[in-house]
């Protein structure tokens, strides 16, 4: 097992042996981990700007190591998608995020939850049957789970997955296009996917109120998301002057530090109550 992975790793160059061996032996704690209840879920509001109010959210795994404290999603999702844990952490992520939901719900809030599906998963027995499980138990309103296809591995077999794919959107899941811009064949797939959403990946979203060509992909990308009936998603705002910007260019919805980090359960739900409030 540890051989396999060693290859996949040295199969991606640069890496030294030290480097190596870091990897390896997280990805056996992973397993660990996601038993032993490190695997945390946190929440990053979405901003409808029509009318400023916080209508989604996107969960964003958290590991809470007991020694190394938090480690970031960029360190171990990758390898976690090369080593085969990515299922079992996704089915983990997928159950807690539909307990809060269900939650929310109980609560008379009306709020949509996204979760990250990396593009390999689309095709996943497991993940399927756990989706589809969810999406007929009742428990959620129909429309307010939201994929969110990565890009980071390509579609193997993009009509397979879109055919999957129409299936959960047939029970009442959004499809969103996560990081528009930066994959390899995204054009393609907009016009492949069965998508309701488009996210526009934050490298061109941060800076487009002071870049001309950032502000001129994040207008185009609108004008054609609109064009095609999709909603879109700016990410990565950190500024009020890019929040400015993306209200005045037509964006339905926003997310980013200037908005809300993302935020555990408790902190989220406090941030919910203050808004009905308003
Ligand atoms: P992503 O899906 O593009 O998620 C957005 C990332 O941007 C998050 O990083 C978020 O914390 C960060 N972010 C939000 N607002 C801002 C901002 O204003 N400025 C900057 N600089 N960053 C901002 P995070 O949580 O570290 O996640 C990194 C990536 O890891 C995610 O990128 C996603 O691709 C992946 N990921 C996270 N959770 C999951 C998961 O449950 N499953 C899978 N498959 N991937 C996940
Ligand atoms: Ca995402
Ligand atoms: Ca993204
Ligand atoms: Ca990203």
């Amino acid at each position: 097992d540890e051989a396999a992975e060693s290859a996949t790793f040295w199969h991606h160059g640069s890496l030294d042996r030290a480097k190596l061996e870091q990897r390896v032996s997280l990805m056996g704690e992973l397993d660990r981990a996601i038993d032993s209840g490190e695997i945390e879920v946190h929440y990053q509001p979405k901003l409808s700007l029509a009318d400023d109010r916080i209508t989604s959210v996107e969960a964003l795994v958290r590991w809470r190591h007991p020694e190394r404290g938090m480690i970031r999603p960029d360190l171990f999702i990758p390898l976690a998608e090369q080593t085969d844990r990515i299922a079992p952490l996704t089915l983990y992520m997928l159950d807690r995020i539909t307990r809060d939901m269900a939650a929310w719900r109980e609560r008379g809030l009306t709020l949509s939850a996204a979760i990250n599906v990396s593009a390999r998963l689309l095709t996943h027995t497991s993940f399927g049957e756990a989706l589809c499980a969810v999406l007929t138990s009742g428990r959620i309103a129909p429309g307010s789970l939201i994929l969110e296809v990565t890009e980071s591995a390509t579609i193997d077999d993009p009509d397979r997955a879109a055919e999957t794919l129409r299936r959960y959107r047939d029970l009442g899941c959004a499809i969103s296009m996560d990081d528009y811009g930066t994959g390899q064949s995204t054009l393609s797939y907009l016009q492949w996917l069965p998508l309701s959403e488009l996210k526009i990946d934050r490298r061109f979203v941060q800076h487009a109120h002071l870049n001309h060509a950032d502000e001129l992909m994040v207008r185009s990308t609108i004008d054609l998301a609109h064009g095609l009936g999709l909603k879109v998603v700016a990410e990565g705002i950190e500024e009020e002057g890019c929040l400015t910007f993306l209200k005045e260019a037509g964006c339905d919805l926003a997310q980013g530090y200037f908005i809300s980090r993302p935020l555990p359960l408790a902190e989220l739900d406090a941030l919910l109550g203050c808004h009905a409030k308003v």
